[in-house]
C-alpha cells in the first residue's frame, strides 16, 4: 500500500476509533492459549488474541471474542502468550576497549545490530540503550523501525550528559586506556566525540544552568534520541555530584519540553534525592547508592510520587560472584532493592544488558546480570525473591517500562497496542525459568525467524583483535575484572 494512502487509513481508523485494517494484511488469530495480559488482570484461560496489520485488535476468551473472516488460525493449546520483554537499560555498544574501538571504528552498527538481534532472539522485544554511540544506535534503530533489518525495537539515549567519552576517567579509571599503547590526542578526541555530541562534562561543567538547558536543547534537536540521561553523580571511582540542582532542573525541563522522557544515573544517595527532586521520570538503577542504603523517607517519596526505578536485581549467585568487584556496594544495593520493594516503588526491569566482552570470556562469573541470553530471566527470577509477586515481576518487564518510558502502544496485550507477543511452552509464574522456554516471538505482528537470528558475529572477530596483541592477551589472562554495571 502507497504510504500516503497508509497514512490516511490508520489516521481515519484512528478517528474512527477502530484499528486500521488493510487488504494485504491477513488477520492472524491465536487460539487456545493462557493470555497474560500484564494489565494486572488474571490470565485468561483458552484464549483469542487477534493481530491485525501490525497491532492487536482483540484479545480475550473464545467465548466472547471475535475471529474475523478470513484470519489465519495459530493453534497454541497449552502455550503462554505474553506481551514481549522490554529492557529498561542496556548497553548494545559497550566493547569500550582502545583495541576494540579503533579496530571497529566505522562498523560499531553492526555489533549494536548484532545485540539488538541477540535480544529479540530471546524474546526481548523492546531494548533501551541509556548509554552508547548516538549515531550509529540511531542508525540502527532506524533501519529496524523501517523493516530493512530485523532486530528489537531500539530506543536510544546517546551519551550520559555530563560523561566525557570511553577515554576518560568516566569509564576508564580502572585503567582499560592506560593499558593499551598511548593513544594520540585526536584518536582520543574523535573517539570520544562519537559519544560525548556537545554534552560532555568537560562541555557543560562550568556553564550556568540556563547554557546546560540550552546545550541539552540542542543536543535533542540534533540527535533524534527517543530520551535522555544524566549523570546526578559520577560512577565508581568518580562519584562527585555532577550538576547543580538548578542545572538538574534545566536538564529536566529541556527534556520535557522536547517531549521526551528524563533519567538520571546515579550512585549515591544524594544524587538520588537530588534526581528526584530535579523531576526526572526514571530512576537509573536507584538501587546503586554506594556504601549507603536509600533512607526510608526517600525510599517512601519516590513510591508515593510513583517514579519509575531500573533497579539491577542480581540474583544470590550473582551477589556472591560480585561481592568486592566494585567500588559500588552490590550488598546495599540488594538491600536497596527489597526496601524499595517493600515501599511498593513502581520498578522497571533493567539487566544493564551489554555484549559478551572479552574481558567476561574466560572468567565471567556465573549469573552476570548484563549477560544478553539469561540475564533477563534472573532478574525476574530475583525480583519474586526480593518481594514481587511473579505477576508484577512480569509487569515490571513490560507494562511498567512501556509506562515509564511513555512509550504507550507498548507493554500489555490490549486492543491497539502493538503485536510483540513472546510465546511460551510453560506457565512463567510459577516458574521463571520457563521465559526461557520460548515456542515463538511475535515482533509488530510478525513471527520472527528465530533460527536466523544472530545472522552474523563480529564478537569472534573482536576477540582476535585482542588476542594479537600480546598486552591485551595478558589481560585476558589475567582474573576477570568488574564489568561496567552502573552506566
Ligand atoms: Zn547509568
Amino acid at each position: 500500500m502507497h504510504v500516503l494512502a497508509k497514512l490516511f487509513s490508520v489516521v481515519a481508523a484512528a478517528a474512527a476509533g477502530i484499528a486500521a485494517a488493510t487488504a494485504s494484511a491477513e488477520p492472524i488469530a491465536f487460539t487456545g492459549a493462557t493470555i497474560i495480559d500484564a494489565t494486572g488482570r488474571a490470565p485468561i484461560e483458552d484464549g483469542v488474541l487477534v493481530v491485525e496489520d501490525g497491532r492487536i485488535v482483540a484479545v480475550g476468551n473464545r467465548r466472547t471474542t471475535r475471529i474475523p473472516a478470513g484470519a489465519k488460525i495459530i493453534r497454541k493449546q497449552g502455550k503462554y502468550i505474553l506481551p514481549g520483554l522490554m529492557d529498561a537499560n542496556v548497553h548494545l555498544w559497550s566493547w569500550i576497549q582502545a583495541p576494540l574501538l579503533l579496530h571497529f571504528e566505522g562498523r560499531y552498527e553492526e555489533g549494536i545490530l548484532e545485540a539488538a538481534q541477540l535480544k529479540l532472539k530471546y524474546g526481548i522485544t523492546s531494548v533501551f540503550d541509556t548509554w552508547g554511540p548516538r549515531g550509529p544506535l540511531v542508525n540502527v534503530r532506524d533501519r529496524i523501525r523501517s523493516g530493512q533489518a530485523v532486530g528489537s525495537r531500539i530506543f536510544v539515549g546517546g551519551n550520559i550528559i555530563g560523561f566525557d567519552g570511553p577515554f576518560s576517567e568516566d569509564f576508564a579509571p580502572s585503567g582499560w586506556s592506560r593499558r593499551v599503547p598511548p593513544l594520540d590526542k585526536a584518536t582520543i578526541d574523535r573517539i570520544n566525540a562519537i559519544w560525548t555530541q556537545g554534552v560532555s562534562g568537560d562541555e557543560l561543567m562550568t556553564r550556568t544552568a540556563d547554557e546546560v538547558g540550552a546545550a541539552v536543547g540542542r543536543y535533542i534537536a540534533a540527535g533524534k534520541v527517543d530520551f535522555i540521561k544524566y549523570a546526578s553523580s559520577g560512577q565508581r571511582d568518580t562519584r562527585f555530584i555532577v550538576f547543580s540542582p538548578a542545572a538538574q532542573a534545566a536538564i529536566v525541563a529541556a527534556g520535557h519540553k522536547a517531549g521526551l522522557t528524563v533519567q538520571a544515573h546515579s550512585t549515591t544517595v544524594e544524587s538520588l534525592r537530588m534526581a528526584f527532586d530535579a523531576g526526572v521520570d526514571i530512576l537509573t538503577h536507584c538501587n546503586h547508592t554506594s556504601d549507603h542504603p536509600i533512607p526510608e523517607d526517600l525510599a517512601a517519596r519516590i513510591a508515593t510520587a510513583r517514579r519509575d526505578c531500573s533497579a539491577m536485581i542480581q540474583t544470590r549467585a550473582g551477589l556472591a560472584a560480585f561481592k568486592g568487584a566494585s567500588t559500588l556496594d552490590f550488598d546495599v544495593a540488594d538491600r536497596n532493592n527489597t526496601n524499595l520493594i517493600a515501599h511498593g516503588v513502581k520498578m522497571m526491569a533493567a539487566t544493564d544488558g551489554q555484549p559478551p566482552t572479552p574481558s567476561l570470556q574466560g572468567g565471567a562469573p556465573p549469573e552476570f546480570f548484563a549477560d544478553w541470553r539469561h540475564g533477563m530471566t534472573w532478574y525476574l527470577s530475583s525480583a519474586v525473591a526480593h518481594g514481587m509477586t511473579p505477576m508484577q515481576a512480569l509487569m515490571a518487564a513490560t507494562r511498567n517500562v512501556a509506562e515509564g518510558y511513555g512509550r504507550k502502544d507498548l507493554g500489555t496485550l490490549e486492543a491497539g497496542k502493538l503485536a510483540d507477543l513472546l510465546i511460551l511452552n510453560a506457565d512463567p509464574l510459577a516458574d521463571a525459568r520457563n521465559y526461557e522456554d520460548i515456542d515463538t516471538v511475535v515482533l509488530g505482528g510478525r513471527i520472527v525467524d528465530r533460527q536466523a537470528l544472530p545472522t552474523k558475529s563480529i564478537f569472534e572477530e573482536g576477540l582476535g583483535v585482542l588476542r594479537q596483541d600480546a598486552r591485551r592477551e595478558a589481560a585476558l589472562k589475567a582474573p576477570a575484572t568488574a564489568p561496567k554495571p552502573s552506566h
